[in-house]
C-alpha cells in the first residue's frame, strides 16, 4: 500500500490492477461525534489489524478461548502483502510470496475459529471499562480486551514511478528485499539512521550503493554516519532529489535534481536496478491518539518487555509500537506477547 497526495494506492500483484481511493482522514474522525448506527456489538477479545502480529494473536487468543473477532483493515495481510519473495521468515526453507505466506496465517487463524472480518478501526474510546471501537465510522465493538496490530506505513515519495515500478525494484524494506540485488548497481533515499543502516547493510550485497540525500548533511547520528561515510562501495549525492524513474518494466535508473532551486541546478542520471525508500514510516496509531501514549512520531508506548499500553486492556504489538526490528518475525513473536498479556488481562478480571 502506497501513500500519494492523500489517496491509498494498493497493487493487486495477482490481477496486475491498481486500485486508489481517498484515504480516511483518521484525526478528523477521531474528532467527529460518531454516533453507532445500531446496537453496539459484545466481544471478548478484538483484534485490530491484520498483518504477522495480528494473525498470530488470533491463533494464540482463539486457542486461549477468547474468541477473537479481527477486523483485517484497507490492507488485508498488511505490509508483507505488497512484497514479494520473503526469505528470512522460519519455517519457509524455499522462501514464499508474502500473500501467500499471509494467507496461510489468516487461515490458520481461522482455523481455531478467529472471526476474521473486513472493516477498518476509525475511532475508539478507552475511557470507561468496556473499550469501544468504532468500525468504518458507524458499527460500534464494544471489547473487554483490545489488541492493536495496525502496522506502520512506509513513506514514499509520492512519485507515479515508485506506483508504477512496485515489484519491479521499488523497494521500502532493505533487509526483505536486498538479497535480489547481489552484485547490482542500487540507491537508498534518506539521510536518517534507517538510510544510513540500510545503505550500509545493501552495501555488503550489491555492487555499488548510492545514498540518494537531499540536503548537504546527514540527519542520522554522528555515529552511523561515519560509518556510512566509511563504506567504499557507498556514494553519497548530496543535495540530490529524485525525479523519476526510467526502466522497461522494471527498474533500470533514476533521474535525480542535483540542488534544485538553485543557479546550477542540473538534472543527474543514475543507472541502478533498485530504487530503496528510507524516508521513515509513519504508524497506524492516529485512530487511538488521545487515549494511548504515542512517542513524538506515533509508534504507540508499551511498558518494555510486556505489550501493555498505559490503558489496561489494551495491548499494541507489531509495527505499529515497534520503531528498531520492524520484522515480520518479531511481529509475529509480539502478537504472541500480546495474546497471553490479553489472556491474563482477562483471567485476573474474572477471578
Ligand atoms: P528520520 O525521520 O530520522 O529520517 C528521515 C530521512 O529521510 C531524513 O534524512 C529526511 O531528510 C529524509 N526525507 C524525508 N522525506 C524525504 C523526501 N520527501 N525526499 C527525500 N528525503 C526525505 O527516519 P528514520 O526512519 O531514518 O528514523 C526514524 C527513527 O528511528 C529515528 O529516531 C532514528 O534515530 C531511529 N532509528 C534508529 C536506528 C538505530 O538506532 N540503529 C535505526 C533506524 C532508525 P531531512 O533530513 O532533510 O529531513
Amino acid at each position: 500500500m502506497y501513500m500519494w497526495a492523500g489517496y491509498v494506492i494498493l497493487w493487486k500483484k495477482k490481477t496486475k490492477a491498481i486500485i486508489m481511493f481517498k484515504a480516511l482522514n483518521l484525526q478528523e474522525n477521531k474528532n467527529n461525534h460518531i454516533e453507532p448506527a445500531g446496537d453496539a456489538e459484545r466481544v471478548k477479545c478484538l483484534i485490530i489489524g491484520s498483518g504477522p502480529a495480528g494473525y498470530t494473536a488470533a491463533i494464540y487468543a482463539a486457542r486461549a478461548n477468547l474468541h477473537p473477532v479481527m477486523y483485517e483493515g484497507l490492507q488485508p495481510g498488511g505490509q508483507l502483502t505488497t512484497t514479494t519473495e520473503v526469505e528470512n521468515y522460519p519455517g519457509y526453507p524455499e522462501g514464499i510470496t508474502g500473500p501467500v505466506m499471509m494467507e496461510d496465517f489468516k487461515k490458520q487463524a481461522e482455523r481455531f475459529g478467529t472471526d476474521v472480518r473486513f472493516g477498518l478501526a476509525t475511532k475508539v474510546d478507552f475511557s470507561g471499562p468496556l473499550h469501544k471501537v468504532w468500525i468504518d465510522e458507524t458499527k460500534l465493538i464494544e471489547a473487554e480486551a483490545v489488541i492493536i496490530a495496525t502496522g506502520a506505513t512506509a513513506k514514499y515519495l509520492g512519485i507515479e514511478d515508485e506506483v508504477k515500478y512496485a515489484g519491479g525494484g521499488v523497494s521500502a524494506c532493505a533487509t526483505c528485499d536486498g538479497f535480489f540485488y547481489r552484485g547490482k548497481d542500487i540507491a537508498v533515499v534518506g539521510g536518517g539512521d534507517t538510510a544510513a543502516e540500510e545503505a550500509i547493510y545493501l552495501a555488503g550485497l550489491a555492487r555499488k550503493v548510492y545514498l540518494i540525500v537531499r540536503r548537504d548533511e546527514l540527519r542520522a547520528s554522528k555515529v552511523m554516519a561515519n560509518r556510512v561515510k566509511a563504506v567504499s562501495n557507498v556514494e553519497i549525492l548530496w543535495k540530490h532529489q529524485t525525479k523519476g524513474l526510467f526502466g522497461n518494466g522494471v527498474v533500470e535508473g533514476a533521474v535525480l535534481v542535483k540542488n534544485k532551486g538553485e543557479a546550477d541546478e542540473e538534472e543527474v542520471t543514475i543507472k541502478i536496478d533498485g530504487f530503496f525508500l528510507a524516508i521513515g514510516h509513519k504508524p497506524n496509531s492516529d485512530f487511538a491518539a488521545g487515549y494511548l501514549e504515542l512517542d513524538p512520531v506515533g509508534y504507540i508506548k508499551t511498558t518494555p518487555g510486556t505489550s501493555k499500553t498505559n490503558v489496561p486492556g489494551v495491548f499494541a504489538c507489531g509495527d505499529v509500537q515497534d520503531p528498531v526490528y520492524r520484522q515480520a518475525v518479531t511481529a509475529a513473536g509480539s502478537g504472541c506477547m500480546a495474546a497471553i498479556d490479553a489472556e491474563r488481562y482477562l483471567s485476573e478480571k474474572h477471578a
